[in-house]
């Protein structure tokens, strides 16, 4: 099956793009491994994303997928393999033939790196709050990072758990200001600064706290929970993407146009390299792509 545009990825950058390339007219397939509309599920509320102010992520989700359904749209859940002369390759052995493609895959979280953390991930480790958060109702968690994502995640989980201990590595957050502030102000929240998770403690089978590490002093240190949510940063999704369209990390180059080194295919959202990760500069770049696919397609 042959394709104007196969995108790959379903986040906001990948269905911002569908939106531009089928407002065009051209046929678009939408392959998503996961999550359709990306990490937004995950996400319990939007508050910088304009014109929608407060939404809740799952809603600005929906509201993404539904308009790029509503525009025809066709969305598939597959693993993309590899690509190879403009032919997407699923692991499920299926594969696609595209006149353009637009690489959306945005990133994973990274895992927290501690002796038996794998065990229990789904047993008192949890990567996303908003779905989990419900199984620690009035328990003490912990959250680990200082970023956007673990600031909302406390904020939100403030409302359900007893208390919530944020462990950071430096004195400093690097969230904003302003996320800071509400966490800081929040009398369920309170802050080690300095410190690194060190060990799981577990009792029964049960984890039951956080063994953490002052960077100064190397002393250890307990905060009892029953749950811990690591937001330590992300990784690019781009395993399947040859080295040299990549930087050092893993992160998609492209030009101001979202071109990579391949004429007609392009990179769009949180999988590229660039500073501001955000879902409304997701949406620019997946424009962007998208209107140099369809200028592209107009000469080849
Ligand atoms: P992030 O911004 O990279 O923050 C990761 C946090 O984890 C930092 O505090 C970092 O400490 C800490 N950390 C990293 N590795 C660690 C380790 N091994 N042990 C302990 N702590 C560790 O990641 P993120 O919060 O997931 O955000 C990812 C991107 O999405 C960012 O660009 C962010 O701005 C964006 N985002 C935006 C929004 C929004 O605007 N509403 C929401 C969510 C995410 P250091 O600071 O010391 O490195």
């Amino acid at each position: 099956m042959k394709y104007d545009v196969v995108i790959i990825g379903a986040g906001p950058a990948g269905l911002s793009a569908s939106i531009y390339a089928l407002r065009a007219n051209l046929s678009v397939l939408v392959i998503e491994k996961e999550s359709f509309g990306g990490k937004l599920p995950k996400t319990y509320q939007v508050d910088n994303y304009p014109g929608l102010a407060n939404i809740k992520g799952m809603e600005l989700a929906d509201n993404f997928v539904n308009q790029a359904k509503g525009l025809g749209a066709q969305i598939i859940v597959g693993e993309v393999e590899k690509i190879e002369d403009k032919v997407v390759y699923l692991s499920d052995g299926t594969n696609y033939d595209a006149r353009a493609i637009i690489i959306a895959t945005g990133t994973k979280e990274k895992a927290l790196d501690l002796p038996d953390s794998e065990k229990y991930v789904g047993r008192g480790i949890s990567y996303c709050a908003v779905c989990d958060g419900f199984f620690y109702r009035n328990k003490p968690v912990a959250i680990i990072g200082g970023g956007n994502s673990a600031l909302e995640e406390a904020l939100f989980l403030a409302s359900i758990v007893e208390k919530i201990t944020i462990i950071i590595r430096r004195d400093e957050f690097r969230a904003d200001k302003s996320l800071v502030e509400k966490v800081l102000e929040n009398p369920k929240i309170r802050i080690i600064y300095k410190h690194l998770p060190k060990s799981l403690a577990i009792e029964d089978d049960k984890i039951v706290g956080l063994n953490i590490k002052n960077v100064e002093t190397g002393e250890i240190s307990n905060v009892p929970c029953k749950g811990i949510f690591p937001y330590i940063g992300a990784n690019p999704e781009t395993n399947f993407i040859s080295k040299d369209l990549l930087n050092e990390n893993g992160y998609l180059l492209v030009n101001e146009n979202m071109e990579t080194k391949v004429p007609g295919i392009y990179g769009a959202g949180d999988c590229i390299e660039k500073d501001l990760r955000q879902i409304v500069t997701a949406c620019n770049d997946g424009a962007i792509a998208a209107n140099n696919a369809i200028k592209y397609l107009k000469n080849n």
